[in-house]
């Protein structure tokens, strides 16, 4: 007779999968390979491993190959993966985790250009309260050294009043203290207990 097993039943199968688990609330090992996540994502194209095939090798705890990976770099967070799942396997969050533990672990994004983005985007953020597009992409550009990439559509959403010439402060000194306090916790828990 078969018998159908809970997320709970299921041990995860590698220190990998574990950490996943535990930090992250996703039992990687839920997943039996439908590849229903891979099919629907939008990005699944331009990664190098579907996330079906990332759920896997963080399954065989192959560390280098999860670390090493563009796939969660190029996650656009969308969550069609996670809907899609029968297993209810929260697929994006097993993203955000192999991003979290990629950097904690030492290794660099394999995708320079986004390392470069996330940074400036979280500094901006930081300083105005919320995303101003027109500061964020001079800062992009002094990071990346890509001054005239993409300028046509620079000069489309300038025309078209999608681009913001002034910051608003709106909400800055809020963000600043949330920065702050996620700085603190981060500190504590890399402290040796
Ligand atoms: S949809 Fe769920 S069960 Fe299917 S491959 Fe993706 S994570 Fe695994
Ligand atoms: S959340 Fe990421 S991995 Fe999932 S479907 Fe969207 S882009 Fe693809």
């Amino acid at each position: 007779m078969s018998e159908v097993r809970s997320a709970e039943a299921i041990k995860p199968s590698s220190g990998l999968a574990t950490l996943v688990l535990d930090g992250f609330g996703t039992n990687v090992n839920m997943c039996f390979q439908c590849g229903r996540c891979a099919a629907g994502c939008p990005i699944a194209y331009a990664m190098d491993y579907a996330p079906a095939q990332l759920i896997h090798a963080i399954r065989l705890g192959m560390e280098e190959v999860v670390f090493n990976s563009k796939t969660m770099w190029l996650c656009a967070a969308c969550e069609t993966c996670t809907t899609r799942c029968p297993q209810e396997v929260d697929v994006a969050k097993v993203m955000d985790a192999a991003k979290i533990l990629a950097v904690k672990r030492g290794f660099k994004p394999a995708l320079g250009s986004i390392r470069a983005f996330h940074r400036a985007a979280l500094s901006n953020i930081r300083r105005f309260g919320r995303m101003w597009e027109a500061g964020m992409i001079v800062s992009l550009k002094l990071r990346t050294g890509h001054y005239l990439k993409d300028a046509d559509l620079g000069r489309k959403m300038l025309r078209k009043g999608k681009l913001k010439l002034l910051p608003s402060f709106t909400g800055s000194r809020r963000a600043g203290r949330i920065f702050s306090r996620v700085e603190r916790a981060e500190k504590e828990e890399s402290q040796p207990t």
